[in-house]
């Protein structure tokens, strides 16, 4: 027929026409601000900072390493340490940051920050209404205006934010773990030291109650004094003399000196017969 593809062509326009009013599917137009569309998890815009729990202060993940500062190409990080600490995620004590700020008019949403970040603690935002009339001021986000709660986290990038959940929660069981193993052998260690420690004392006052006793008699002055001359005197005497006997006792040849050790007979016959001169002096 005639025209028949041109009605075609003016039934389909009509049902998409009348359709864009009623079904939901062809309804394409987002009625924004107060309309708005789910954004895919994967979308990115400016970092923020995850805290846990109710304090956002209290609760930031951060522990001021500033790795992302380093990192960050276009340098619109800026972080400044504190002094004393407080317990991480884990219940380590971490410093942390006492500033935190990012330049958003700098930030390239390259998101390395969030790579390098080795605490889970910086992740990529989704808001974009950031437009303010302050060009400076108003595009420098502290880290209060960067804070945001793991909930939020898990709303924006849920995939993520589980595995990231279920990555710390291995860490913090595994150092758990260890605490608990370290203070099971801490008590192990305190129950046996009692027994060792009391044989250890025994054997230990054993030697101290004998030296004590032999020591005591040279110790004490009144004991010292009741000890006859007699019995200490030959041996303060007889010490030195045993010493030197023998240096006292050697013969001095042509002396004739008595000394303790007794000649032998062809000793004495040389030293009481004269010697003949033609023996002393040596024939010319
Ligand atoms: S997203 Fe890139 S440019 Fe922006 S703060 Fe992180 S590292 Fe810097
Ligand atoms: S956000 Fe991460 S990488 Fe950056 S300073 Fe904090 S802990 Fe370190």
């Amino acid at each position: 027929m005639l025209g028949e593809g041109i009605l075609k062509g003016l039934a389909e326009t009509a049902k998409n026409f009348a359709g864009s009013f009623v079904s939901k599917e062809r309804m394409t137009t987002v009625e924004y601000p107060e309309e708005r569309l789910l954004l895919p998890e994967a979308s990115r815009n400016f970092p923020f900072l995850v805290y846990d729990g109710e304090d956002w202060e209290k609760g930031l993940r951060c522990v001021a390493c500033q790795i992302c500062e380093k990192e960050c190409p276009p340098k619109c990080i800026y972080i400044e340490k504190s002094k004393d600490k407080k317990p991480d995620y884990v219940g380590k004590p971490q410093i942390y940051p006492t500033k935190f700020d990012i330049d958003i008019s700098v930030c390239m949403s390259c998101q390395i920050c969030v790579e390098v970040c080795p605490f889970e603690a910086i992740k990529m935002n989704t808001e974009f209404e950031l437009a303010t009339d302050d060009r400076f001021g108003g595009l420098l986000l502290d880290r209060k205006e960067l804070a945001r709660s793991n909930e939020y986290y898990h709303e924006i990038h849920p995939t993520e934010a589980t595995e990231v959940d279920a990555r710390l929660a291995g860490e913090k069981a595994k150092v758990e773990m260890k605490a608990k193993a370290a203070a099971d052998a801490a008590a192990a260690k305190a129950a046996a030291a009692p027994a060792t420690g009391t044989g250890a004392a025994v054997a230990a006052a054993k030697p101290a109650a004998s030296t004590e006793a032999k020591a005591a008699p040279a110790t004490k002055p009144e004991e010292m004094a009741k000890v006859p001359a007699a019995a200490t005197a030959p041996a303060a005497a007889t010490a030195p003399v045993a010493e030197t006997a023998p240096a006292a006792a050697k013969p001095v040849p042509g002396t004739g000196s008595d000394g303790p050790a007794p000649m032998t007979a062809e000793e004495k016959n040389k030293a009481e017969t004269p010697a003949k001169p033609n023996e002393r002096e040596p024939k010319v």
